[in-house]
């Protein structure tokens, strides 16, 4: 398999290239040269297969002759070891026709657990068979830290340091970052906010000495391989209920648009996947595209869903290529516009292409919590606030030729107890391996926003070479 840039300029790359480099080289974003494909037997054959086993069918044509199948199979074996529960991604029904897909049984209780488990041990193979290391810096406003760390720790080639902002990250986020006991984890509290953490991450990228003195990396969220692993439970859920003999939608809460990234893809590999539902906060750059055909940037105002409160999606880039009819130079145009402007916009025959598929909603702060609420006296669940539009967009959006819908719940409710408990009169309880959370030693750096002192840090707390 090779890899192409959604640009069109960048060389032409094999998986474990592509993992390493995150973005390509010419601004892109990497996409698979032609879409594996399943036929209807081979997708009949995966039905009550155990997760980890589909995993492995859906990922090996992707990083063929670069993994082989028995390294790949330990490895997602191990990535998925952590899950507490049986099915590792189990579905359960909320209404006649819509589904709720739990992702949230991972290490760190959210969804992003699936991609970065993986991540982290591929990183690691790829490093060790070509004897180097890297140090993976990133900033976090809370959520992405510990599942980046968490993907990270112990991981023989790789040292890890999170910036947060001091004093501005919630307790559980926090202690999910800092109580990680591990030689190869740093976290750096700054004293500033998240734009001065992101900023001085966005510094050291660019001191060219610098990264390559200490092979910088990162796991941010449009690495290929965070798509490819999570393409896998579309697929359970979509052949759990009824595929490839019956068609299949999906409702994604998203942000950068990997996540609903991956359900399109396991349409174009042979899913029949009949429409996609984008679901958002009031940060609705997305689903104002699904309705006017224009992206344009606004300010991220905060919500009850913070993992969506962005301000462009990233990923949006690879389905743009699609739309665009695979014309790197047209991308590369459009998305150079849209940076200096702000805004682009597609022609009435591109829209009404991907609307054949897709939906936006959005869904505000007030009647996020009066969801959770209606739901929790319904149904018995306690949705988050990020899964709860999922199940209301699919609610409001889901066509009538769609048969059934899968909505994906990408948080636990512990993960945000203020927003669920104020809702529904509960508050939801850390599962058991987190419940002594608030018991655990803590260790973390204070540091001031002074990004000399920051690299002074990396450069002499890293493994070295
Ligand atoms: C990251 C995140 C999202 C958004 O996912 P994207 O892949 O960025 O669209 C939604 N919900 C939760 C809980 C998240 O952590």
């Amino acid at each position: 398999m090779k890899y192409i840039s959604t640009r069109g300029k960048a060389p032409v790359l094999s998986f474990d290239d592509v993992l390493l480099a995150g973005l390509a080289e010419d601004g892109g974003l990497y996409v698979p040269e032609a879409w594996p494909e399943f036929s209807a037997q081979e997708m009949r054959e995966m039905a009550g297969l155990p997760y980890e086993e589909v995993v492995f069918r859906v990922v090996r044509p992707f990083v063929e002759g670069v993994i082989a199948d028995a390294e790949l199979k330990d490895l997602i074996r191990r990535s998925y070891a952590d899950f507490r529960h049986s099915a590792v991604a189990p579905l359960k029904q909320i209404d006649s026709r819509l589904w709720v897909m739990e992702l949230f049984n991972g290490p760190t209780l959210a969804f992003k657990d699936f991609a970065l488990q993986m991540l982290g041990r591929l990183f690691d193979l790829i490093l060790k068979k070509r004897d180097e290391r890297v140090v993976i810096v990133g900033a976090t406003s809370g959520d992405t830290g510990s599942a980046a760390i968490e993907a990270c720790r112990d991981r023989d080639q790789i040292s890890i340091f999170i910036l947060h902002p001091h004093g501005r990250v919630s307790d559980v986020q926090r202690r999910q970052m800092t109580t990680v006991q591990a030689g190869n984890v740093f976290n750096i509290a700054i004293h500033g906010d998240f734009d001065n953490c992101q900023d001085n991450v966005k510094a050291m990228f660019n001191d060219m000495d610098f990264r390559r003195a200490v092979n910088l990396s990162a796991v941010n969220s449009i690495n290929w391989a965070r798509i490819m692993a999570q393409i896998a439970y579309y697929f359970v859920a979509g052949i759990a209920l009824g595929a490839p003999d019956r068609p299949v939608g999906f409702s994604v809460p998203t942000g950068n648009f990997g996540n609903v990234f991956a359900a399109y893809a396991a349409g174009r590999m042979g899913l029949p996947v009949s429409q996609l539902i984008v679901g958002s906060n009031r940060n609705d750059i997305l689903t104002r595209f699904f309705e006017t055909g224009a992206m344009t940037m606004e300010s991220v105002e905060p919500s009850l869903s913070p993992s969506m409160d962005i301000q462009i999606s990233s990923n949006f880039e690879r389905l743009l290529f699609d739309m665009l009819g695979r014309d790197g130079a047209a991308v590369a145009q459009t998305m150079t516009d849209f940076r200096s402007r702000g805004e682009f916009s597609v022609s009435d025959a591109q829209l009404s292409s991907v609307l054949r598929l897709f939906d936006g909603f959005r869904l505000s702060d007030e009647d996020t919590l009066k969801e959770i609420r209606h739901y929790h006296e319904t149904t018995g669940e306690l949705l988050d606030p990020h899964s709860v539009i999922s199940v209301v967009a699919a609610r409001e959006k889901i066509r009538d030729d769609v048969p059934v819908m899968a909505c994906m719940a990408t948080a636990h409710p512990a993960k945000f107890p203020d927003a669920v408990s104020k809702a529904s009169g509960v508050h939801p309880e850390l599962p058991a391996h987190l419940s002594d959370l608030f018991e655990r030693e803590e260790r973390f750096e204070v540091m001031d926003n002074d990004l000399d002192a920051l690299k002074e840090f990396v450069l002499s707390h890293r493994r070295n070479v």
